[in-house]
């Protein structure tokens, strides 16, 4: 039996302007990565991770803008009018999504709960985490 919180829930989000709107299935209790990387620290990048098929895009599509660098490995989107990341690829798990818990609409988030993620030292960081790169793997 799924312990408590762990169930999917439909969490709706998006930008500040509202032109870009999703949902995504995840669970009550968000497992959020703090990244230290060169971009998430300047972004204070704070995100939990779920398959693709878990996220849907509503709208705004056409209102992203996407910045990649270095392996160009993470997609970093945000929308072209009021410059917010809400969602991304993230360089993890470039498969599925990144999802911003600050850019969800209230009333679905039960807690969060933060691991920190030292993507300074990204190569060790993987090697010593695998599990993290089957956050966008969907399970059974
Ligand atoms: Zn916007």
């Amino acid at each position: 039996m799924a312990s408590e919180g762990s169930q999917l829930v439909k969490h709706r989000g998006g930008c500040h302007c509202g032109k870009i709107r999703y949902e995504v299935m995840a669970p009550a209790v968000l497992y959020v990565l703090d990244c230290n990387c060169s971009i998430c620290v300047k972004k204070q990048n704070k995100h939990f991770i779920v398959p693709e098929a878990h996220f849907t895009l509503l709208q705004g599509e056409d209102d992203l803008i996407c910045y990649t660098f270095n392996t160009h490995a993470a997609k970093h989107l945000f929308c072209k009018t009021c410059g917010v990341q809400s969602f991304y690829r993230p360089r993890s798990n470039p498969d599925g999504y990144g999802v911003m818990p600050h850019c969800l609409d209230e009333g679905t988030v039960k807690a969060i709960k933060v691991d920190a993620c030292d993507g300074k030292n990204w190569e060790k960081f993987i090697a010593e985490n695998p599990e993290l790169q089957q956050r966008s793997k969907l399970k059974d």
